[in-house]
């Protein structure tokens, strides 16, 4: 790809700038690429409608074209020109959780090119809940396809320095609006079968869906990685969120976990290697030797998930050798960091 030069729009106290945001807008409108803040982490948008622009942003990404993307939408109407028929639980779940970090699935019609689903008949849709991105979406007056804005196989970025140094030179404007709220990606809630089934989960939880929808299923191929149907979502499938060290995740009763950890670290240590260690306010003071990060407290668990990808950068640019991390419970929102920090080892876990 011959690299274009990527400019940079910041927000001030009202937003992007009008006239930089009527730029972006344009971009969008002729088929090209702008990077923007959504509350998840920042995505990389393109028209939805326009299969050049979703080839663009596999391209731009590296991302495999089986992969397919998420719609963005900015009002309820939207999404009714774009699904084949609007199920009621859709309509429940819109106007509980939107705008906000829910992503439905639904059976896509015509309007909706394959290039933008990665040849599948149905079609995910998020209404996002973050002011820069409300504002980028009524401006273009498109719906706008978009996977988060990092190099595919890197951590999700929570800024948009992270975006640049992933696609710089790939993608025409990123529009800078500070780090992202909630720092991990948009749960996603598969409605084309009988029963409702979580492909991914993030920060509206499975009791969440339940307490509107009633029976809610998680889709067995994320829970047990040994599972003999793989995960339905594609982009489950691939070892994702990846740091460049190896990490791995140890699990157990607070004090062995840390003396555990302190062991394998003085370990490799000792033989000249650079170890990362992902701690939590509580224990961070225990680990005397190797780069020791607290990823937050273990009594706010939505700190933890917003210093997840940030963290895995921060080891990626001190270069580390390998990673240790500690383990959360899995209750609520602790799923979805549990998933994406198991996917990030590649399963990796210790139990002591
Ligand atoms: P990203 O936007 O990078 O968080 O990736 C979007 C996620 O949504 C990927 O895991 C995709 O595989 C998943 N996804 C998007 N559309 C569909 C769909 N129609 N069916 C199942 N999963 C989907
Ligand atoms: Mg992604």
């Amino acid at each position: 790809m011959s690299a274009m030069k990527t400019r940079v729009f910041t927000a001030g106290k009202n937003g992007i700038d009008e006239q930089e945001m009527a730029v972006a807008a344009e971009i969008i409108r002729a088929g090209g690429l702008v990077a923007f803040p959504t509350e998840t982490v920042y995505g990389l948008g393109g028209d939805a409608t326009n299969p050049d622009a979703s080839r663009k942003i596999y391209e731009a990404k590296g991302r495999p074209s089986d992969n397919p993307l998420i719609v963005h939408i900015e009002n309820f109407g939207q999404l009714e020109e774009i699904v084949a028929e609007v199920p009621k639980e859709a309509r429940v779940l819109a106007e509980k959780f939107w705008p906000g970090p829910l992503t439905m699935i639904l059976n896509k019609n015509e309007k909706i090119p394959y290039e933008t689903t990665g040849g599948l008949d149905t079609v995910a849709i998020r209404m996002p809940n973050h002011p820069v991105a409300q504002a980028f979406l009524k401006e273009s007056g498109c719906m706008i396809a978009a996977p988060s804005a990092n190099t595919s196989g890197r951590p999700s970025p929570t800024r948009a320095s992270h975006v640049w140094e992933d696609l710089q030179g790939r993608i025409d404007v990123i529009l800078d609006g500070g780090e992202v709220g909630i720092g991990i990606e948009s749960t996603i809630v598969d409605l084309t079968e009988e029963v409702p089934v979580i492909l991914r989960p993030g920060f509206i939880t499975l009791e969440m869906l339940s307490e509107v929808l009633g029976t809610v299923k998680m889709d067995p191929g994320i829970v047990d990685e040994n599972s003999k149907k793989p995960p339905k979502a594609p982009g489950m499938r691939y070892r994702h969120y990846a740091p460049k060290a190896e990490l791995t995740l140890v699990e157990g009763q607070e004090n062995q976990v840390v003396s555990a950890i302190n062991g394998y670290a003085e370990k490799l240590i000792s033989s000249g290697k650079k170890v990362g260690i992902i701690a939590t306010e509580e224990t961070k003071d225990r680990y005397p030797e190797g780069m020791v990060v607290s990823i937050g407290s273990r009594n706010d668990e939505a700190q933890v998930a917003r210093h997840l990808y940030q963290v895995l950068r921060q080891f990626d640019e001190w270069d580390v050798d390998a990673i240790y991390s500690e383990s959360f419970p899995t209750a609520g929102v602790g799923q979805a960091i549990m998933n994406r920090l198991l996917k990030a080892a590649g399963h990796k876990k210790i139990t002591v």
